[in-house]
């Protein structure tokens, strides 16, 4: 039936997450030990207040079509939302609730960029940002960031990669992949290149509450008035929550660029579904002192993860600020051996860590960091140690 498939479903890479998840949820299934590092996803359970939200809004026979951008409801929570956390002033007429963030950066690409746009994606990126520029029919432009810089892109760098084409850039502060949390003062200097080029930001900040130490997250449209009217803010409960099977995130920007996406997702999927709106309310409403819990679960399981990474000969690891992932530097390891298996590149790494010492972490090349893979610690303290010994033993195997 190939035939019938569109040049744009053609285009679409399929995700590299998924394939190294799927081997390993099929050798669980065997009855093979695996220890997984592939999780994209918090390992806690959503909290009971929000699931009770919910249960109490579907009793109430609240399962009809809600307004396509939202429940006045939830639509004013994430107003106060967004004023009380990032400073950010929005009326409800800048808000559009969608079925996940991934749904709101689909309908803020769809909205803003015309086939033969360039949208500028800092790499390494969380795998959906290109394929999404690409269904829009936009040109991805990628610039590089590495351990030299924290994995954050200098404002000089995006400076160079603008051209009369340039219609977007792209931030994920923290970021999934690398857990890089841009500071203020380089968020400044970038605002003043996208304010002069007169490009937009779409700004990811969906991993804004999984954050350590003293660093604080900054919305960059919260940096002047100039700035805010070409930023379109993407969150959404998945990763704060531990919502991430609810579906639902938003976006936050102009009314006009509000309006255009709105208009998209009226056709589409139409409204995010009526008693998860209602439960995401109860979450933001809330007193948010729980998620503190989780937070300092994820900042004991980095330095664990970090210090073990580190000790490992040929491995080095930076230690980052946000979200729940560490992208080790492995390319000390390229061109080494052990038995069946060589080594080299990132995706040979990851299949010999999942054929020999049945531990499973995703290549860094589907992120555009080929000298690295990934691991996430958003699974349990014992888990953790288990696979750190088992990569510990494997890497010392090569040679
Ligand atoms: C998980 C993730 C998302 C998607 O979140 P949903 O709300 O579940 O769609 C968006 N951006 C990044 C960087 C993510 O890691």
């Amino acid at each position: 039936m190939t035939g019938f498939i569109s040049k744009r479903a053609l285009g679409i890479a399929p995700s590299p997450t998924l394939a190294i998840s799927a081997k390993a949820k099929q050798m669980k299934a065997d009855g093979i030990d695996v220890v997984s590092f592939g999780a994209g996803e918090p390992d806690f359970d959503t909290p009971e207040f929000i699931k009770a939200a919910c249960i109490a809004s579907l009793s109430a026979g609240f399962t009809k079509y809600t307004p396509v951008p939202g429940t006045a409801g939830l639509k004013k929570a994430i107003v106060n939302k967004l004023k009380r956390d990032n400073g950010l002033d929005y009326g409800p007429e800048n808000v559009l609730v969608s079925v996940g963030a991934k749904h709101s950066l689909y309908n803020a690409i769809l909205a803003t960029v015309d086939p033969g746009d360039e949208v500028i994606i800092p790499a390494p990126y969380w795998v959906s940002y290109p394929e999404i520029v690409k269904m829009a029919g936009g040109i991805p432009v990628y610039i590089t960031a590495d351990e030299t810089t924290g994995f954050c892109v200098t404002p000089e760098q995006i400076k160079n990669a603008l051209t009369p084409k340039t219609k977007m850039l792209v931030l994920n502060s923290p970021s999934n992949p690398t857990g890089a949390v841009y500071p203020r003062e380089t968020l400044e200097a970038i605002a003043r290149v996208c304010e002069e080029a007169n490009i937009l930001v779409l700004s990811d900040e969906i991993y804004e509450k999984i954050i350590y130490g003293d660093t604080k997250h900054v919305s960059i449209a919260s940096l002047g008035e100039k700035i805010k009217k070409l930023t379109i803010t993407v969150n959404g409960h998945s990763k704060a929550y531990s919502m991430t099977g609810w579906r639902l995130g938003y976006a936050a920007a102009d009314a006009d660029l509000i309006k255009a996406m709105s208009r998209i997702q009226g056709h589409s999927t139409s409204n995010a579904t009526s008693f998860v709106q209602a439960a995401g309310e109860a979450a933001l409403n809330a007193d948010q002192s729980f998620l503190e819990d989780m937070r300092k679960a994820f900042e004991e399981r980095r330095d664990y993860i970090c210090k073990r990474l580190n000790a490992v000969k040929g491995i080095s690891c930076l230690v980052p600020d946000g979200a729940f992932y560490v992208l080790p530097n492995v390319s000390a390891l390229y061109g080494k051996r052990y038995d069946k298996w060589t080594v080299g590149s990132s995706d040979d790494l990851c299949s010999y860590l999942l054929e020999y010492a049945l531990v499973a972490c995703v290549a860094g090349s589907g992120f555009g960091a080929p000298d690295n893979i990934r691991l996430s610690y958003a699974t349990g303290m014992d888990s953790i140690k288990k696979g750190l010994d088992r990569i510990e033993e494997a890497v010392g195997k090569l040679e």
